[in-house]
């Protein structure tokens, strides 16, 4: 089940905590190990969950369980009645599914620059009947094809050779930089920062964008393939060029720009964060006041008509 209130328990405290609360906290990494059940004596551990929709909740870490006294115990074994395996095949995301994981980071940054205060709902549980399976009736297994994200293969979509089979697309899991631990490393990620500086090289195609979030440095990595990804068409010395009109205008306006991306990880440094983005696509900007630009060109175009 889910919960929207964990308890953080250390030595000295024991506090409330909201799924908002814990985002936005600087000490997110140390909290997130040490949440509880709201449950009456409950020492059952809780994780925190986010999907990539922008749901974030907390629920039962699996290898805990809920204590006799807890009134959760029961409402917490739902019995499942379908399931669907899938089977995995590299490919790239859809023009949807980088439309909604941008429109999501973009949502999740708006809402850590303007924090509504969590409303502090009621968390006993409610006397729901348990859901009891009924006899003989079976768990229906359905097969989908679960999409990890290879920025060399094909798009995989619907309708394709895939007929009416469920597809899942790949998960880009939402961290802002100072969320990103060890455990992200070789993942999808989708986070956003403040633009400090573009860097060029000379003869490759391999850009470096320096950026800062909360006291956190770290780099974006555009390499070759970005340049050769684009969907919209758009040819290497047009991306480059782009890319130096964004870079002159914060060197020269000395304004906060946010770069909104959907991007890879690979081994985790934390002192020296770095994370790779492969399409143009998966960038988009944003203001601390709430301006948007979904993509690369929307930004240079409020640029260059000096609206923004
Ligand atoms: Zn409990």
């Amino acid at each position: 089940m889910k919960f929207s209130y964990a308890v953080y328990k250390d030595e000295e405290t024991e506090i409330q905590m909201h799924v908002d609360e814990l985002l936005r906290h600087p000490d997110y990494l140390k909290i997130k190990m040490n949440l509880y059940c709201p449950g009456e004596e409950c020492d059952a551990k809780l994780s925190i969950i986010r999907l990539s929709n922008g749901t974030d909740y907390f629920r039962r870490h699996r290898g805990y369980y809920h204590s006799e006294t807890c009134g959760y115990l029961e409402l917490d074994q739902v019995p499942v009645k379908s399931i669907t395996e899938y089977v995995t095949e590299n490919g790239r995301m859809t023009d949807d599914g980088i439309n909604r994981q941008k429109q999501d980071a973009m949502r999740t940054l708006d809402n850590y620059l303007n924090p509504q205060i969590p409303i502090r709902e009621e968390i006993k549980p409610k006397n729901k009947p348990r859901k009891v399976r009924e006899p003989g009736e079976e768990t229906e297994i359905n097969v989908g094809t679960k999409v990890v994200y290879d920025p060399n293969a094909e798009i995989i979509e619907k309708d394709t050779k895939n007929g009416d089979r469920k597809i899942l697309e790949t998960r880009f899991y939402s961290r802002m930089p100072h969320q990103i631990s060890m455990k992200d490393s070789n993942k999808n990620l989708k986070t956003s920062a403040v633009l400090d500086q573009i860097i060029f090289s000379e003869s490759n195609l391999y850009v470096e964008i320096k950026a800062n979030f909360e006291n956190i440095s770290l780099k974006f990595i555009l390499p070759e393939a970005f340049f050769n990804n684009s969907r919209t068409r758009l040819m290497p010395d047009e991306l480059l060029n782009y890319l130096k009109i964004i870079n002159e205008y914060i060197q020269k306006e000395n304004k906060e720009i946010f770069i909104t991306t959907m991007c890879q990880s690979q081994e985790i440094d934390l002192e020296d964060l770095a994370l790779w983005i492969f399409e143009p696509e998966f960038m988009s900007f944003q203001t601390r006041n709430g301006h948007k630009f979904a993509t690369l060109t929307s930004l240079v175009i409020a640029i260059q008509t000096k609206s923004i």
